[in-house]
């Protein structure tokens, strides 16, 4: 008897989430292991928004909120779209969630019937893949090429679309790339969808302050779409608060309000305490997140620096996040002690197993030939996981 339903079956384990937990099972049996596949900041999160916390425990403000959130929080959500991003919405507009990831899923149910299209811009993240099929829409990849900095062109998205298209997910900065699109892009991009109507895109942008171009650009300002885009972004990244669980959307409010009623009856809205302590973190002057941002900056020019002195490590420059994902086709075909290396992912195990660096296959963001490493770990921890990667790969012959 199956005992499972066949969504489960469907749907692959977090492929991020499954080499981090390997990486701990690793280092509990004592193996001295690093990871860098998980891509969360390696800081702790800014005092004021950890006071705000504190206060809210001792305050009691621990019963159920609004599904969506809190009022006040929502409406300082409104407050910090409008100052960094040119976005307006009203409170009713904002659903606070557990996580981004959550906010996701909440739009991608939303708005996804069986069959329906959904295109991802590859590489993507892992999550909308899996999520699109919990959904049971079928995914259509548009596939950016490391020569164009992994973006998409809006003549390759243009090709993608079919009268069963019905969103497009895609996050600037890039997890896993790190490339960010500039204005015009973005422009060339809306100007397509502007001719599909019935097409809703996600620009997710929980990387927005972790970029180290200065330039953010959100989709959701093209007047032509602006009613069509939902913009995600969250606490996780910019102020390093991964185990905090709040993510959040702005949309128009026919999504917002399905959003709350999906919510309404899976998790009847985040962790009270954690609403507190994001509503301190929007309204804080997003210079507190800068620091973090010019750190991941001098890490991400010693890896690149590093990786430029191991052959057949070919890399965009990545403008943002705290990713760097190389191509390294070059070591397919090569084997070690007779055993072959086939593809990115036996090239993972293999460094896992030889080097004890643990990193993400490319094929969990739908690019076969490629490894995301995550850098977010002191230099002298990236020297040393460059160093043992450099000699485990001049092993392979
Ligand atoms: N989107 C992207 C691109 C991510 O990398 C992540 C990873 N944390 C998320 C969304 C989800 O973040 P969270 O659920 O922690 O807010
Ligand atoms: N988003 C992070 C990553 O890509 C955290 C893991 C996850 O949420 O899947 O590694």
């Amino acid at each position: 008897m199956q005992t499972l339903s066949s969504r489960l079956g469907r749907l692959s384990e977090s492929q991020t989430i499954a080499m981090a937990r390997l990486s701990r099972e690793l280092k509990a049996k004592g193996i001295d292991v690093i990871n860098l596949s998980l891509g969360e900041p390696d800081f702790p999160t800014p005092t004021p928004i950890k006071e705000a916390a504190k206060k809210a425990i001792d305050e009691d403000f621990s019963h159920y909120t609004h599904v969506s959130g809190y009022l006040e929080l929502r409406q300082a959500i409104a407050q910090k779209f409008k100052r960094d991003n040119n976005l307006h919405f009203d409170a009713d507009q904002i659903v606070v969630s557990t996580g981004a990831k959550q906010s996701i899923a909440n739009v991608v149910l939303s708005i996804i019937n069986a069959g329906d299209e959904v295109i991802l811009p590859a590489p993507y993240w892992v999550s909308y893949l899996d999520i699109v099929k919990l959904a049971n829409g079928k995914a259509v990849f548009v596939n950016a090429e490391i020569e164009n900095d992994f973006k998409v062109t809006a003549n390759q998205l243009e090709k993608a679309i079919t009268p069963q298209s019905k969103l497009m997910i895609f996050s600037s900065p890039c997890n896993p790339t790190g490339s960010v699109y500039t204005q015009k892009e973005l422009e060339e991009i809306a100007e397509v969808f502007a001719a599909h109507p019935n097409i809703y895109i996600i620009a997710d942008e929980i990387y927005e302050h972790i970029n180290f171009i200065g330039e953010h650009h959100s989709m959701g300002t093209i007047s032509s779409i602006k009613d069509r885009v939902i913009t995600v972004n969250g606490l996780s990244k910019a102020f390093a608060m991964t185990g905090w669980r709040v993510g959040y959307m702005g949309a128009s409010k026919e999504i917002a309000k399905a959003c709350d009623k999906i919510q309404g009856q899976v998790t009847s809205g985040t962790c009270s305490i954690a609403q507190k302590a994001a509503y301190t973190a929007v309204l804080l002057d997003p210079s507190i997140t800068y620091s973090m941002r010019d750190t991941f900056k001098k890490r991400r020019d010693r890896v690149l620096s590093l990786m430029k002195d191991i052959p057949g490590m070919k890399t965009n420059i990545p403008d943002g996040a705290f990713y760097i994902f190389p191509d390294i086709t070059y070591y397919l075909g090569k084997s070690y002690e007779g055993k072959p290396i086939k593809n990115a992912t036996d090239l993972c195990f293999y460094l896992l197993d030889k080097a004890r660096v643990a990193l993400v296959p490319g094929a969990a963001f739908g690019s076969d030939n490629y490894l995301r490493l995550s850098y977010s770990a002191s230099e002298e921890v990236l020297v040393e996981a460059l160093k043992r990667m450099k000699e485990a790969l001049a092993q392979l012959k």
